[in-house]
């Protein structure tokens, strides 16, 4: 499936001349002229990559910024920010905002295509490093809430996620139940010690093959470990 990209321009010729470009190279194009229409699109597409021209006629282009960088379900949107010569100051306050980069006006449409790339080719590396390899039979994605044993996915709630996580988050590592469960809720944890044990015996269950590298360590807790 290709990468969308969503252009917030209010010059259609601008768009049209980045969307030809960013299609050759193989992506999915969407313009917007308004920051509206791009609001209407949002809960439909999350995009891959989103270009901002700061300038909108409806919206402040660095308030679209902040928002999408301050939801959770938004922030890893990478944002390419176009700005006018001389405006240094919304290029800095973008960037501080969680801007990924920026080009100046008048710009390349090649350049711009370059800096998509490199921009979503970081995204990707980024992503790659957080996943946990484990015994090279498990791998956990946090990102993605996913869990692999050898390449296939497999179900667990989202308590079962979160333990995983956390055990494998320092391997070797001890964790007392008490631990696990102030992880887990802090200090609304109304639940027991024993809680804890049922939810590693059916994430062990579930972990198949792998379920070995979970280890209960005797009268103290739980630890993952090669
Ligand atoms: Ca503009």
């Amino acid at each position: 499936m290709n990468e969308v990209i969503a252009v917030i321009e209010d010059e259609p010729d601008i768009i049209e001349l980045i969307s030809l470009h960013l299609k050759k190279a193989g992506f999915r194009v969407e313009g917007f002229e308004t920051g509206d229409g791009f609001f209407k699109f949002l809960p439909k597409r999350i995009p891959d990559l989103v270009i901002l021209d700061l300038m909108l006629p409806d919206a402040d282009g660095l308030e679209i910024c902040k928002f999408l960088k301050k939801k959770d379900e938004f922030s890893a949107i990478p944002v390419i920010m176009v700005t006018a010569k001389g405006e240094e100051t919304d290029k800095i306050l973008g960037l501080e905002l969680g801007a990924d980069d920026y080009v100046t006006k008048p710009f390349s449409p090649k350049e711009l295509t370059a800096r998509v790339k490199a921009v979503l080719r970081r995204k990707t590396q980024k992503e790659e490093a957080k996943v946990i390899e484990i015994g090279q039979i498990l791998s956990i994605n946090p990102d993605k809430f996913e869990a692999l044993v050898e390449g296939q996915k497999i179900e667990l709630t989202s308590t079962e996620f979160r333990i995983l996580e956390l055990l494998a988050s320092k391997k070797g590592w001890v964790f007392t139940r008490d631990k696990i469960l102030d992880y887990l809720w802090g200090d609304e944890k109304l639940v027991l010690d024993r809680t804890i044990d049922v939810h590693v015996k059916n994430l062990r269950e579930k972990l198949g093959k792998a379920k070995t590298l979970i280890k209960n360590v005797r009268g103290i807790g739980y630890k993952v470990e090669e």
